[in-house]
């Protein structure tokens, strides 16, 4: 596990856009600026490592859940569905193949 500074709050620990009040927390990091990813952690694509959802300003990124990062286990390579953006393009959704992240888990002997 490696900490990283929360994407969604910019390590400030309040919520970014007031949703609640301006002295909520941020539902992310739950107020300490700072979030756990586990190691192999990549920039996520779909926010760009933003945190926040981009079809939607105001909520938290499906993919990262707002961490701005996603993990990813051994060895990757490009989605070949979204091409590495984690976003399909017509839609703006995330892609289901590779889950949003813009990588998939390379295939054992492929
Ligand atoms: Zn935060
Ligand atoms: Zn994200
Ligand atoms: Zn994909």
């Amino acid at each position: 596990m490696s900490e990283i500074r929360c994407a969604f709050c910019k390590g400030t620990g309040k919520d970014p856009f007031d949703l609640l009040s301006k002295l909520a927390t941020c539902q992310v990091c739950g107020g300490t600026g700072k979030v756990e990813v586990e190691e192999r952690a990549i920039e996520c694509v779909y926010c760009k490592g933003t945190g926040v959802y981009p079809r939607n300003g105001r909520v938290t990124c499906t993919v990262c859940n707002g961490k701005g990062m996603v993990t990813v286990k051994g060895a990757t390579e490009e989605c070949s569905k979204c091409k590495g953006t984690g976003t399909v393009i017509d839609s703006g959704l995330s892609c289901i193949n590779c889950g949003g992240k813009g990588v998939v888990v390379k295939k054992e002997g492929a």
